[in-house]
């Protein structure tokens, strides 16, 4: 079985478990500790649970929890060259550092890093698998790129960013050069790009489609619903929405027969 959920998503903050095997990694961590420790156990999770830590970039809301965390408990980080290089994540005790697109093994997970469009040194996100069963964790990337859409083909759940409405965030009261940068390839994915590159990766193999990373400011559930469903059709069970605050609760993928587990 492969399971993930989320302790907070949304730019005051991003951390996502999952869980294959006897193996849970966090990926990113946005939070304090203290508040990394409450929203683990609310998941029934501990620090010491975690056998790493993968950060996808050096953005605060990805990265301010991670060397703490890391440090009070001995976890061991992954992490590109670049992000490393940015300085804002000094202090880690155990540090592996790959190139986007070199694959890993951690414990019973296999973790493909994917390169993205974003504006920070060397940003991935990730696709991770086990027991047959993939899941792709994708916030965070300005544009759609052919990589992104062939690393992130065939995945059997999604965690998808659909950030901003466009209208909202150019009337909304973010400075110029922010909403430019927002905007940008570099910047993240609206609705509408979001929804384009659902269309592109095609939904068939979806047991689950998280629709994550909403802007509080320049975005609205009701408005990625909209868009949402020019892809997956209004109300398809399949969809959960992540909120800032409660993230959201533990989603399943049961092991594909015969594939590293033993039939329930
Ligand atoms: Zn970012
Ligand atoms: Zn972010």
């Amino acid at each position: 079985m492969l399971r993930f959920a989320s302790l907070g998503s949304g730019s005051k903050g991003n951390a996502t478990v999952v869980s294959g095997g006897t193996t849970t990694v966090l990926i990113d961590c946005g939070f304090s500790v203290r508040e990394t420790r409450r929203r683990l156990a609310l998941l029934g999770l501990a620090p010491e649970d975690l056998s790493a830590i993968l950060v996808t970039h050096e953005h605060s809301d990805h990265s301010a929890g991670v060397s703490r965390l890391a440090r009070q408990w001995n976890i061991p980080v992954y992490l590109t060259h670049g992000t490393l290089r940015s300085g804002r994540l000094e202090g880690c005790p155990q540090v592996t550092c790959f190139n986007s697109e070199e694959r890993l093994q951690i414990g019973d997970l296999s973790i493909e890093p994917v390169a993205v469009p974003h504006d920070a040194r060397e940003p991935c996100q990730y696709r991770l698998a086990h027991a047959g069963r993939s899941l792709g964790v994708l916030t965070d990337l300005g544009s759609i790129t052919s990589h992104v859409v062939e690393r992130f083909r065939g995945c059997d759940a999604l965690v998808l960013e659909f950030n901003h409405d466009l209208d909202m965030l150019w009337a909304g009261s973010y400075p110029p050069s922010l909403k430019q940068r927002v905007a940008s390839d570099w910047g993240h994915l609206n609705n509408h790009q979001a929804a384009e590159l659902l269309r592109q990766l095609g939904t068939e193999t979806l047991q689950h489609l998280v629709v994550a990373h909403i802007s509080e400011q320049n975005n609205c559930p009701q408005r990625a619903a909209a868009a949402l469903e020019t892809v997956m059709g209004a109300g398809d069970q399949r969809v959960v929405f992540a909120a800032q605050n409660a993230g959201f609760d533990w989603l399943t993928l049961a092991a594909v027969p015969g594939q590293g587990e033993a039939l329930q």
